[in-house]
C-alpha cells in the first residue's frame, strides 16, 4: 500500500511537471527565438514624424530640427518637440484622475504580459460607434481561458487600415464628433477585475469615438491600468499566444508619451 502510494504521489508530481514544462519552455524558447528568427517580432508603433493624425483641436503636434549637421560638424543631432499624447502613445494613470501614476512611476512588470485580442473588425464596419460588451470578454474566455493577471488587452478595430488618412481615421460627422469603436464601462469593469495591466487599441481612444466624457479613461486609468493609443495594425496577432513588450519613454512627471510596443508572435 505505502509503496503505492508513494509511487502514487510520484505520478501526480510528474504530471503537475509535465503540465508546468511545456509552458515554461514555450516561453523561455519564445524569447531565445527572437535572436535566431523563430520567434517572430512585431513592431505595433508608428514611426513618428510631423505626418501622422493628431487629436482634433491639437494645432502643433511634432517639430523636429537639425542642430548638426556630418557636413558642418562632423556629426549628426535633432531636437524635437511633441505631445505627449501624438502617435502611438501610452496614457498614464494620472492622464485623468488626480494624484495617480505618472508615466515613470507605472511598476515595469505591467510592461510585460500576454496579448489579449478581442477582434471587433466586423462590428466596426457596421456600427463605427460600437462599444465592446462585456459579453465579448466573456466569449473569448470560453475559447482560451480566464484571463491572467497582468494580461495586455487589446481592441481589433481593423481601424489601423485607415491610419494616417486623418479623414478616414477620426471620422468626423459635420458636428465634428468623430466615430470609432471602443471599450464599453462594463467590458472595462471587468477587464478591472481580472486586473489587466493595460489596455489597447488601433484607434485614436480607449473610449469610442463618440464619447464626450471619456467615461472608460476615468474608469481604468483611476484603477491603476495604463491605455495603448494609435496601435499599428494588429491583424497579424493572434486571439491568444502572442506575448506584449511595452516599452514607453520614462518622461519625469509625464501624462504619458510616445510608446514602442512589440509583440512577440508563438
Ligand atoms: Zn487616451
Amino acid at each position: 500500500m505505502a509503496l503505492v502510494g508513494r509511487s502514487g504521489v510520484l505520478a501526480a508530481g510528474m504530471v503537475a511537471i509535465m503540465i508546468l514544462l511545456p509552458q515554461k519552455s514555450r516561453q523561455d524558447s519564445m524569447l531565445e527565438g527572437i535572436s535566431t528568427g523563430k520567434t517572430r517580432v512585431l513592431d505595433l508603433s508608428y514611426a513618428i514624424s510631423d505626418k501622422l493624425v493628431a487629436w482634433p483641436g491639437d494645432e502643433k503636434w511634432f517639430e523636429a530640427k537639425v542642430n548638426a549637421t556630418v557636413e558642418k560638424n562632423g556629426y549628426f543631432t535633432r531636437s524635437f518637440w511633441m505631445l505627449e499624447h501624438y502617435g502611438t502613445h501610452l496614457d498614464a494613470p494620472a492622464h485623468f484622475p488626480p494624484g495617480k501614476t505618472t508615466v515613470d512611476q507605472i511598476p515595469v512588470k505591467q510592461f510585460f504580459g500576454p496579448a489579449v485580442v478581442l477582434d471587433v473588425r466586423a462590428e466596426g464596419a457596421k456600427d463605427a460607434d460600437y462599444q465592446l460588451p462585456a459579453a465579448r470578454v466573456e466569449e473569448w474566455e470560453k475559447r482560451h481561458g480566464r484571463i491572467r493577471e497582468g494580461a495586455i488587452v487589446l481592441l481589433r478595430t481593423g481601424w489601423a487600415s485607415r491610419w494616417p488618412d486623418a479623414q478616414k481615421y477620426r471620422n468626423q460627422d459635420a458636428q465634428g464628433n468623430m466615430h470609432f469603436p471602443g471599450f464599453s464601462m462594463e467590458a472595462a469593469k471587468l477587464l478591472i477585475e481580472r486586473k489587466a495591466s493595460g489596455l489597447g487599441c488601433d484607434t485614436m481612444s480607449i473610449d469610442y469615438g463618440a464619447s464626450s466624457d471619456f467615461a472608460v479613461h476615468h474608469l481604468a486609468l483611476g484603477a491603476g491600468l495604463y491605455h495603448l493609443e494609435n496601435l499599428a495594425d494588429l491583424s497579424e496577432l493572434p486571439e491568444a499566444g502572442a506575448f506584449l513588450v511595452v516599452a514607453p519613454i520614462k518622461l519625469e512627471g509625464g501624462s504619458g508619451g510616445p510608446v514602442r510596443v512589440f509583440a512577440l508572435l508563438p
